[in-house]
């Protein structure tokens, strides 16, 4: 029997997922069918259950359900605690699990694929929401010198600084104003965690933030070219720029492995993904 997953959003009809899951499924050769489904910002606990209850084994869950999803879990991952947020559910007989893929997909693609060393790095994270809730724990796990945040809500980053204080070891976490940043130096990596691409917007950071060769990361993708922070980074003199459509196959890769036990091969679904935008 055909088993069914879902991503669940709202919006959500701009999700790559249904395409990206396919592929994974054609891969692996598993019988499953993948749907995006509208949340309802009302009653997205009890339409999550009714899903689970009408047979549905499995949800992705984007934007602005993602604490909403962990909350309603019976049992959920500890990178997912730390996050505070949940981008996987899983329904199985004992009720359901969350756990967040973000944090490992963005390692996956900064590691694996673009071959970037975290260790002994200077980095910048900017913004301080969801997302960036997701990749700080994978990031301060790989040991680099010092992580900065810095955030057009300077509060926000503070709070995050704070919330990670006790898992960052012998990493300096600290938030960072605008006027540290100007004065800051520069780092090895920026990732902009912000959603100001999705706008056409740039986060306000200096270009002195990019050391030169630097990487620069930004966690949105747009399929008509570089975003406007990838653009501002390689006109600063950064080396590598390299958009979130990699972390995005990722971290659908880590949620494929959760639910049905097989890791599909990302660099061609990747690829396949990037031709069909130019195309
Ligand atoms: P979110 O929780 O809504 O947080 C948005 C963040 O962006 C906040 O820090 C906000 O600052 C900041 N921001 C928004 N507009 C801005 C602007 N014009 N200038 C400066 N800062 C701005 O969103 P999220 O879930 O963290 O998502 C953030 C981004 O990550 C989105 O682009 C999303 O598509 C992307 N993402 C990608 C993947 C992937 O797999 N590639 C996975 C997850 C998320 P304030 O606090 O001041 O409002």
């Amino acid at each position: 029997m055909t088993d069914r997953y879902a991503v669940i959003g709202n919006p959500v009809h701009h999700s790559k997922s249904p395409w990206i899951h396919a592929a994974f499924a054609a891969q692996t050769g598993q019988d499953l069918s993948y749907e995006a489904v509208l949340g309802e910002l009302d009653g997205f606990e009890g339409q999550v259950l009714a899903m689970a209850r009408g047979g549905v084994r499995g949800l992705n869950v984007t934007l602005p359900f993602k604490e909403r999803a962990l909350a309603l879990a019976d049992r959920v991952s500890d990178r997912a605690r730390l996050a505070g947020a949940a981008n996987t559910l899983l329904f199985a007989a004992g009720g359901v699990s969350a756990d967040n893929t973000d944090g490992i997909g963005l390692m996956r693609d900064l590691q694996q694929r673009l071959h970037v060393q975290l260790a002994g790095r200077r980095l910048l994270v900017i913004g301080a929401g969801g997302a960036v809730r997701g990749i700080l724990g994978p990031l301060i796990a790989a040991a680099p010198a010092g992580i900065d945040l810095h955030n057009r809500t300077l509060e926000r980053a503070r709070g995050l600084a704070e919330a990670f204080s006790g898992v960052a070891g012998a990493v300096t976490l600290a938030a960072l104003g605008a006027g540290h940043l100007a004065r800051a130096e520069p780092y090895d990596l920026v990732i902009n965690g912000t959603s100001a691409s999705l706008a056409g917007e740039l986060p306000q950071i200096p270009s002195s933030v990019f050391r030169p060769g630097a990487v620069a990361y930004d966690l949105a993708y747009r399929l008509d070219g570089p975003t406007p922070f990838l653009t501002q980074a390689q006109a600063a003199g950064a080396g590598v720029v390299a958009d979130g459509l990699g972390m995005l196959v990722e971290q659908a890769a880590e949620a494929f492995l959760l639910w049905r036990g097989v890791r599909p091969e990302t660099a061609p679904v990747l690829q396949a993904l990037r031709c069909r935008a130019a195309g």
